[in-house]
Formats: structure tokens, sequence, C-alpha cells
């Protein structure tokens, strides 16, 4: 325990864990396999982090974005962790390789895609390993929303180290899906750690679109600080960032057409400053770590509640106030319709389920949090008193039908 917090100050400079941080690495130090489901921003990393630079041997982090390792490589490295990446991107292969056979590294990163072939199995074989960490554990259920088939090759690989501990890590996952991490990665029902998912200091608000960009400009011109604007398409994200830029607020944009170049520089700047406001698409947001991030606003609707809770958790991760706010319109669900009728038959019940708790959430006149946190499975109160519902609750008006009509 002395030591635990002593390497948390020492290495990392913190002075305490945070919710169930303590509770997760316990078990990882004591060889348990474990899941944890945490919030976005409450501190996964460490939970391997931390065990992995007080275990003998590497830790083996499995994670699926190769930009998202190499931000978690540079972090490691800025506190003086032995790490690394093996990707098909990483020119220094050989040389990570050697480190982990003689025992040089703390955490060696790898993608999904590894873990399939006889190569890497028998790399693991040649050094010695404190545990496997799972990244975006989520990627392993086919229900969830980012299916990675490579997920589903790890347990075969870990099950070869069975004496190694795991230790899969997620901030999203319904029950279903904490459900097929447990099986498809091998641990039992007892290690399931799930933290609660409430967001206090985050403002949820939630509007109807009244068509024009007046919303959001205004909205914007009514909230200080840094934040994140997201919207539906590509030129949407240019044609918005323009005409916010024209208010004077610093504006940048940020989508996946943009060259690599063009996206650092933005991403840099929005990192550094105070009020400026990022126009982007979903590309946007995943590995930066900016704690000061004051709003996330939607232009349109997201993808899933899942995204939602995630994209809205970038806000406020400092714990002072942060706005939530989400423009929705009748054609975002006539899409979300229309590419209900192109996907695989196998597929639909799931998409279904989705939209429709999309639209629960859109259309609800009771309290925004509860209906967030009950989809994650808590027992919230009824009223959360930092929500647009609780502080103004509104007259029952026809919007109810409105989406009811849009789903069925
Ligand atoms: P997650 O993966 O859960 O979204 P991260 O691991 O990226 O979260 O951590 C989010 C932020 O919280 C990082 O800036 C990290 O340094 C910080 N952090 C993690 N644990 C603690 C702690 N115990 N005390 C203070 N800050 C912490
Ligand atoms: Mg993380």
């Amino acid at each position: 325990m002395a030591d635990l917090l002593d390497t948390l100050k020492t290495t990392f400079g913190f002075s305490a864990f945070r919710g169930v941080q303590h509770q997760v690495i316990d078990r990882v130090m004591a060889g348990q396999r474990t899941a944890a489901i945490m919030p976005t921003g409450a501190g996964k990393s460490l939970c391997y982090q931390l065990p992995a630079v007080m275990l003998p041997g590497t830790c083996v982090v499995i994670s699926p974005l190769i930009a998202l390792m190499h931000d978690q490589l540079r972090a490691a490295e800025a506190v003086g962790i032995k790490a690394a990446t093996l990707t098909s991107v990483d020119t220094n292969q050989a040389e990570t390789i050697a480190r982990f056979k003689s025992g040089d590294l703390n955490l060696l990163y790898a993608a999904p895609e590894r873990a399939s072939g006889d190569g890497f199995r028998d790399l693991l074989s040649q050094g010695k390993l404190s545990l496997f960490a799972i990244d975006e554990a989520h990627c392993v259920s086919e229900w969830g929303h980012d299916f990675r088939p490579d997920y589903r090759l790890l347990r075969p690989l870990f099950d070869r180290f069975s004496s190694v501990p795991r230790l899969a890590l997620t901030a999203t996952a319904d029950e279903h899906t904490r459900a097929d991490i447990l099986t498809q990665l091998g641990i039992s029902e007892d290690g399931l750690i799930v933290a609660g998912f409430d967001r206090p200091n985050i403002r949820y608000n939630i509007a109807p679109r009244a068509g024009t960009t007046r919303q959001i400009s205004d909205f914007v011109a009514e909230t200080p600080g840094a934040g994140i604007i997201y919207a539906q398409t590509r030129a949407q994200t240019e044609k918005l960032a323009a005409q916010l830029a024209l208010n004077g607020r610093p504006t940048r944009a940020y989508h996946a057409g943009l060259e690599a170049s063009v996206r650092a520089a933005n991403q840099a700047a929005f990192v550094k400053s105070e009020d400026m406001v990022m126009v982007a698409t979903i590309a946007f947001g995943m590995g930066i770590d900016k704690p000061d991030v004051r709003f996330v606003a939607h232009a349109g609707l997201p993808k899933s509640i899942e995204a939602y809770y995630q994209e809205t958790g970038r806000a406020g991760r400092d714990g002072d106030p942060a706005a939530a706010q989400l423009f929705w319109g009748a054609d975002d669900f006539a899409r979300a319709r229309i590419r209900l009728s192109e996907i695989p038959e196998d597929r639909i019940a799931g998409e279904r389920t989705r939209l429709s708790a999309l639209a629960n959430l859109v259309e609800t006149g009771t309290c925004r949090r509860a209906v967030l946190l009950r989809h994650f499975g808590e027992s919230p109160p009824d009223n959360c008193g930092n929500c647009d519902n609780c502080l103004n609750p509104p007259a029952r008006t026809n919007l109810t039908e409105l989406a009811r009509k849009l789903l069925s």
C-alpha cells in the first residue's frame, strides 16, 4: 500500500487515487483477472501503468489505434516509464524486440492484429510478462459500437500465458457488452469493477434544432472557455468553423480529410488555448488530454448514447463546471432510419435498440442524467439539478409524439 502510493507520487506525480483506481490496481497486483468499466477521463491508463512499473516483467498493452498508442507512449516516456510501441509504422521494431527480451520494458503497446500471428506468441514467450492490459476492451464485442474482429484472437493468445493476469478497460459498456468482454477475454464475473458514470459537473442540454447555425453561434457566444463542436460531415465542419470565426472567437476545424500537419497544428493550438472553439467530426477527441474543455456541443445527433457519453465526457475533466449541448433534428432520425435499412440483417436489432435509446434521451421531459445513467445500469436519483429538464421542467410538448413518429 505504502509502495503503491509512493510510486503514484514519485513516478506519476499524483497525490491520491481517484475513484476505483485503487481497487482495480489492488486486484491486478494480486494477479487477479479484472475488467474495469470506468468513464472517460477517470484514469484507466494508470490502472495498468502503475502495476507495470511495480511488477517485474513487461506489461503488454493491446490498443486499437496506432495514434492512441503513440500518445500513450509519449505520456509514459515523459514520466520516465520504459515503454515502446510495436506497430506497422514503427521503424525501430528490432530494437524494441531486443529491449523486450532483455527485460528493459515496463510497457509494450501492440495492435490487436499482432495477436493472431505465431510470431508474436513466440516473441512473448522469450521475455517476462507482468500483465496483459486490453484498452478499449468493448472492441471485443460485436454488440459494441466499435467491433474489431482481431480482439477475438486475444483470448487464445492470453490463454497460452494463463498465469499472466489480464486487465480489460473500457468506458463504454452496456449490460450486453460487459458480458461479452468477460466471456471473450476469459474473466470471471467477480472480476468486474464498474465505476460510477456520473459526471456531476457537466450540465446537459438538449434542444431541437431550429434550422440555422444561429443557435450554435449564440451558444458559443454565451459560453466562455475552450470547447468542441461536433458536426456531422467534413464539409459542415469547415463551413461552421468559417461562420463562427466571423464572431471573432479563435476557431479551427478538424476532420480526417485535412492534411496530417494541419490536423496536428490545429489540435496543438486547441490544447494550449483557453477560448478556442474546435469544430470537428468525431475523428477528433480520442487520446486528447485537455482537462479544461468547457463545453462540447453536438450540431446533430450522435451515433449512440455511448458515443454521446464519450464525446460529452471530454468536457470538464478538471471537475469545474462544463456544458454539454446537443441540437438534434427530425432529419437526423430520418437519416439514421435510412442507414438502418442498409445494414446487415443480423445487426439491425442492435442498431434499432441503440437508436430508440437515443430517441428516448432527446425526447424525454425528465432528468437527462438519470436517463443516461440508467442506460449504463445505474440507479440514479430522479432529479440531478444540473440538466435542462431539471432546471426548467418542460411543459408536456408534442415532442414526444414527434420522436415516436420518427421511429415507428
Ligand atoms: P481514461 O483512459 O480513463 O479516459 P486517462 O488514463 O487518459 O483516462 O487519464 C485521464 C487524465 O487523468 C490524465 O490526464 C491522467 O494523467 C489523469 N489522472 C489519472 N489518474 C489520476 C490521479 N489519481 N490523480 C490525478 N490525475 C489523474
Ligand atoms: Mg484511455
